[in-house]
């Protein structure tokens, strides 16, 4: 008996959060250059160039601990969404804030409801705590809010909703959600992720900002890694009624948000047109990446995020043969999709690289 033995059971219980395989470890351990990364739904235009001169303007003052508070960041944010700045809490990542809405709310015997199939970071930040996590059968792939209300219970305290969900790209109606988040109890938080929501056709997004006036047990959450192309800087935030927030940043790291993350976030935010450009290139890619699909008969969740998942059997060899070829994607085995692969629209170039080598695959 040793000190890791005596870790509680719900820590060692955790199954690691799998990442994209980064391609500096792919260049490694095969050898291979000019690899295609179409594995982590991030942005393949890289970050707006309004962000990088903002980081080459902040450089100098590295030494410095960061605004622990956010200020710029969070005016930024309330002026976008018209919000204010008791509403808003910021995240190392919006992963972080999902974490602190289970630190806040969860504990042993306290429990939280998911769909299956949903984003990973939602049971591994309810068993990191200890609380249950009550997992709701999905739908056509995507969330059964019907179900997920039956699910909840007297010791539920939090539903989350990952809209659009990821790793299957299904959504949920801005009705729909409407009229969950006014049958769900107020004493429930309902954690509205959305991660990939920039990337949504009008109709289909909420105004969900708007919408914590409403709902005082609503949080929504949105982040830099996707349509502002900011994954590495790891920023993300919440907006929810002033005393959620609050209890939000009692468990929050007093400098969970670095400064380079904070200017090239600010200044993110502001550059419209390239969120424009990086949504234009996505619809284009997920048309030229679904066309592919079709051609090589293969059957896919349709998506709304930056991403697709691919029916296509024995998902794992596909994946490996697939890395021999330089090209990463992202195996989805671990969210109950073992037939599946997730792939990332990336550049035409990368996209075209991807479907020349799933079909040179398929075919031997
Ligand atoms: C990528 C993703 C996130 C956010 O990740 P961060 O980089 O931590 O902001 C959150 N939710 C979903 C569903 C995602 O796919």
């Amino acid at each position: 008996m040793d000190v890791c033995d005596l870790s509680p059971g719900y820590v060692r219980a955790i199954a690691p959060y799998q990442p994209g395989k980064p391609i500096s470890e792919l260049e490694r351990e095969l050898g291979l250059t000019e690899i295609v990364k179409l594995a982590s739904n991030e942005n393949p235009l890289g970050p707006s160039p309004k962000a990088l001169a903002a980081i080459q303007k902040a450089l100098p003052e590295l030494a410095r601990y960061p605004d622990g508070n956010g200020f710029e960041l969070k005016a930024a944010i309330c002026r976008k969404f018209n919000v204010t700045m008791d509403q808003v809490v910021l995240g190392n990542g919006s992963n972080d804030v999902l974490e602190m809405v289970a630190r806040a709310f969860l504990a042993p015997g306290i429990a939280a409801v998911y769909s299956q199939h949903a984003f990973a970071v939602y049971p591994l930040a309810v068993q990191a705590i200890g609380a249950k996590g009550i997992e709701v059968p999905a739908r056509n792939y995507g969330h059964d809010l019907e179900a997920m209300l039956e699910a909840i219970d007297e010791d539920t305290r939090i539903v989350f909703i990952a809209n659009p969900n990821n790793p299957t790209g299904t959504v949920v109606q801005p009705a729909q959600l409407l009229g969950f988040l006014r049958r769900v109890p107020r004493t429930v938080v309902v954690v509205l992720d959305e991660a990939y929501y920039e990337y949504l056709p009008q109709d289909m997004k909420s105004a969900s900002p708007a919408w914590i006036g409403e709902f005082p047990n609503l949080v929504v959450t949105r982040t830099f890694s996707k349509a502002y192309g900011l994954a590495a800087l790891r920023v993300g935030f919440a907006l929810a009624q002033p005393r959620i927030a609050e209890l939000m940043n009692r468990v929050r790291q007093p400098f969970n948000v670095n400064t380079l993350g904070q200017v090239a976030a600010t200044a993110a935010l502001d550059d419209a047109e390239f969120v424009a450009k990086s949504v234009a290139l996505n619809r284009a890619g997920m048309m030229q990446i679904t066309t592919g699909l079709i051609e090589l008969k293969l059957p896919f969740i349709p998506s709304y995020g930056n991403f697709v998942c691919f029916e296509v059997g024995d998902a794992n060899a596909v994946f490996q043969k697939l890395l021999r070829k330089g090209v990463i994607v992202r195996p989805v085995a671990n969210y109950g999709l073992p037939q599946h692969l997730r792939v990332s629209v990336g550049l035409e170039s990368e996209n075209a690289r991807f479907l020349a080598a799933l079909r040179e695959v398929l075919a031997a």
